[in-house]
């Protein structure tokens, strides 16, 4: 390990005032912990953005390197599950939050935190999916769990319709619109960006619909049946709107709270309807269950499009991208070459 590193450093001025800058940083500043991982990318999400301005619920402690992401080689370990040279993933658990995170050289982590790279996943790949595919993948199992299925046509839900995604031209949306196409489900994708609209399509959508299409201010308690599953972003009336417009025993993966952290709902969609309401937590998905979903993102959940997703910056060059994801204007994933393969 080198004795400096490169890093995005978010410090708090005496003033109160959040500043950040790409700068180099005592590589003895890196957390204790079981592996040390060189990073070779990260990735950027909503809430690497919100770390990044040093928003409370997030950073508890300055100065800070965010990144819930990363990808790299294992440099050293103290675990028996890795050795020096493993290619591996880190996403989420206190990673970026209470923990330096993936926007540095290097990263020390706990061993539960550390995932092996699939087959069928480079490092830069992985980063692309991140914890924006992981939780898409996480919403897909959600839906499923409900005996939601592209093939069901069974007695539980015999018109099966429309799986409903929404800020679909985001990282999380995206990929989930590319991964449940994929595999067969119809999805409309919802999004506030109609310059998104063909690479929607391109990603397998079968509809795209402006936002007013889930948000319903009339107050009724339940809408006409019309979504099989959904996978929400958004949170606040969007999600209230989808509840009450779900089919019979219909389930709503709720993982974003891009339009409001309120929930305006009543009980009429879970006790008429049977709609399922899954909360989605990738932070603290338990380690145990990460690697099959990492391995079938590698494999039948890989989105074939995932390059045209993707873009990539520098660790320079995540300012601009910091700036466009605060105000919903990314497409796709952003994905941070830290050192490269
Ligand atoms: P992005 O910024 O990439 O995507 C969010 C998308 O939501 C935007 O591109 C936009 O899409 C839409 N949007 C933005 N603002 C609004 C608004 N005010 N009203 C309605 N739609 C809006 O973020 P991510 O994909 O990284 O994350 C999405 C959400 O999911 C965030 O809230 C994030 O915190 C959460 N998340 C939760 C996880 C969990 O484990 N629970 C894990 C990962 C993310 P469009 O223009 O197409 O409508």
């Amino acid at each position: 390990m080198t004795e400096q590193m490169q890093c995005l450093l978010v410090n708090k001025r005496a003033d109160g005032k959040i500043e950040r800058a790409v700068t180099a940083c005592p590589t003895s500043e890196v957390p204790e912990g079981d592996v040390l991982v060189r990073v070779a990318y990260s990735s950027l999400n909503y809430k690497d953005a919100l770390a990044a301005t040093g928003h409370p619920g997030i950073v508890s402690k300055f100065p800070h390197v965010p990144g819930i992401d990363a990808a790299g080689t294992v440099v050293e370990s103290t675990s028996d599950k890795f050795k020096s040279g493993d290619k591996v993933i880190v996403t989420s658990f206190e990673l970026g939050a209470a923990r330096w995170g993936g926007y540095a050289e290097f990263v020390r982590v706990p061993a539960d935190w550390v995932v092996p790279l699939p087959d069928g996943l480079t490092l830069r790949e992985s980063m692309a999916l991140g914890t924006a595919g992981f939780t898409a993948a996480m919403c897909l199992e959600a839906i499923e769990r409900q005996t939601i299925g592209p093939d069901r046509g069974d007695m539980i839900a015999p018109q099966l319709g429309d799986v409903v995604v929404t800020g679909a031209s985001g990282g999380v949306g995206t990929l989930a619109v590319a991964i449940l196409s994929q595999i067969g489900y119809r999805v409309v994708a919802i999004s506030g960006k109609p310059a998104a609209n063909d690479l929607l399509k391109q990603l397998g959508a079968a509809e795209v619909l402006a936002r007013d299409a889930v948000t319903d201010t009339s107050g009724k308690p339940l809408l006409k049946p019309r979504w099989a599953a959904a996978v929400d972003t958004v949170g606040g009336v969007v999600l209230g709107t989808l509840l009450r417009a779900m089919q019979p025993r219909g389930c709503v993966a709720a993982c974003g709270l891009v339009g409001g952290e309120s929930l305006p709902a009543t009980v009429y969609p879970f006790i008429l309807r049977g709609v399922t309401l899954a909360g989605i937590d990738s932070a603290q998905y338990p380690a145990g269950l990460r690697e099959p979903i990492w391995r079938n993102l590698a494999s039948k959940w890989k989105p074939k499009l995932l390059d045209k997703i993707t873009t990539e910056v520098s660790l320079g060059g995540l300012e601009a991208k910091i700036q466009q994801i605060l105000k919903g204007e990314i497409m796709g994933r952003v994905v941070v070459k830290i050192a490269g393969d």
